[in-house]
C-alpha cells in the first residue's frame, strides 16, 4: 500500500512529468511504451499484428489544462487515425477525455471527441473512451451516450470496482465495451476495497455482457478471469469473434501469445508520446512487483 500511494503521488505530480518529457524513454518505460513518436508506435504495431495481437493505440496526454493543449491532443489523434489507415494497421484508438479539455470546457471537450469519432466512423475505426477517476465518470458516459446516438463507433469502459457498474451496464448494454477492475484509488463511498468483491462483480458484468450478445473486451492480466471466461464462452456457445482479451502492451507476453495460439481475440493497450511518465509511475503503482522492470534497467547498464 506504501508504495502503491508513492507511485500515485509521484505519476501526479507535473513537474516530473514535465523533467520526463525532456528525455526519451527511461527507466525501464521502454517495456511498456512503445515509443515517443508515431513512426515508433507504427512499427511496433506492425510487428505485434505479424504476431496476431490486435492493438488499442493511446496517445498518451496528461496534465492538460489549456484549450490549446486539448487540440493539440485531438490533432495528434487525427494523425494516429490517419496511419493506422495508411499503413492498414489492425487497430484501433483509446483516449481519454481529460486529454481532451474534460477539465476545462465540457462543450470544447465534446467537439474534440465529436471531430476524432467522425474522422474514424469514416474510417471504420473504433473509438474507445478510456474510464477516468469517479469524478469525470458521470461526464464520461454523457459524452459517450451522446456521440453513441450519431456514431456508433464509440464505446467505453465499466470498472467493476464501483458500486454503480451494474446500472451503467444495463445502460450501456447496446455498446461495445472494455470491462475492467479499475485502476484509480477511489473512495468506500463509491467504489468496493476487497479484491474478492472487485472480481466477483468483473465476472457478473462480463457474462451479463457476452450474454447480451455485444462486442466485449475483456481486459484484465488475471488468468483466473481469464481461465473463466474461457469455460463461461464453451458452455454459453458464445463465438470467438464477439470479444477479445485486452491486456497492456509489454506485459504477460507470453499470456498473450498463448492465448492468440489457442485462438483466441487479443489486443494490446499500446500507448507511446512524451508523456510516458504519469503512464509509467501508474503501472507501478497498480503492481509494484513491475518495480522490477525499473531495478532491471538500473542494474543492467
Ligand atoms: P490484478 O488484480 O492486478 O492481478 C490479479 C492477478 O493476476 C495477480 O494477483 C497476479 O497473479 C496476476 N497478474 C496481474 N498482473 C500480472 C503481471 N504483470 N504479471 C504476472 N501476473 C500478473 N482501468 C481503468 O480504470 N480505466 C480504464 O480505461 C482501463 N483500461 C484498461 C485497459 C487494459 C487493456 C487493461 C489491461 C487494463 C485497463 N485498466 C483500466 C486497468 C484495470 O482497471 C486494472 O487496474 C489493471 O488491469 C490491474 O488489474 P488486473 O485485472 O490486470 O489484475
Amino acid at each position: 500500500m506504501f508504495l502503491r500511494n508513492v507511485f500515485m503521488q509521484f505519476s501526479e505530480n507535473p513537474m516530473l512529468n514535465k523533467a520526463a518529457q525532456q528525455y526519451g524513454l527511461k527507466l525501464g518505460a521502454q517495456h511498456v511504451v512503445a515509443g515517443t513518436n508515431l513512426e515508433e508506435v507504427v512499427a511496433t504495431i506492425q510487428s505485434l499484428n505479424a504476431s496476431g495481437i490486435e492493438a488499442t493505440i493511446d496517445h498518451l496526454g496528461e496534465f492538460v489544462t489549456t484549450e490549446q493543449e486539448a487540440t493539440q491532443a485531438k490533432e495528434a489523434i487525427l494523425e494516429v487515425i490517419h496511419a493506422i489507415t495508411s499503413h492498414d494497421l489492425q487497430a484501433h484508438i483509446s483516449l481519454k477525455l481529460s486529454q481532451l479539455g474534460l477539465d476545462i470546457d465540457i462543450d470544447l471537450c465534446y467537439d474534440n471527441v465529436r471531430e476524432i469519432v467522425e474522422l474514424a466512423y469514416e474510417h471504420n475505426i473504433f473509438i474507445n473512451v478510456d474510464m477516468e477517476n469517479y469524478d469525470r465518470a458521470q461526464a464520461t458516459f454523457d459524452i459517450v451516450k451522446e456521440l453513441h446516438k450519431v456514431f456508433p463507433n464509440v464505446g467505453t469502459v465499466i470498472q467493476s470496482y464501483l458500486h454503480r457498474a451494474k446500472d451503467d451496464i444495463e445502460d450501456l448494454k447496446d455498446f461495445r465495451l472494455r470491462l475492467v477492475k479499475g485502476a484509480y484509488k477511489e473512495d468506500a463511498s463509491v467504489a468496493y476495497q476487497r479484491k474478492l468483491d472487485i472480481d466477483i462483480q468483473l465476472l457478473e458484468l462480463i457474462e451479463y455482457h457476452l450474454l447480451h450478445g455485444q462486442f466485449t473486451s475483456i481486459a484484465t492480466h488475471d488468468h483466473n478471469i481469464i481461465e473463466h471466461v474461457k469455460r463461461f464462452v464453451e458452455e454459453h456457445h458464445i463465438p470467438r469473434e464477439q470479444f477479445e482479451f485486452q491486456m497492456l502492451y509489454g506485459f504477460r507476453t507470453d499470456l498473450q501469445q498463448a492465448l492468440v495460439t489457442e485462438g483466441y481475440r487479443v489486443c494490446a493497450y499500446v500507448p507511446f508520446g512524451k508523456d510516458w511518465y504519469g503512464y509509467f509511475m501508474r503501472r507501478l503503482a497498480e503492481r509494484p512487483q513491475n518495480i522490477s522492470l525499473v531495478t532491471k534497467q538500473v542494474f543492467t547498464k
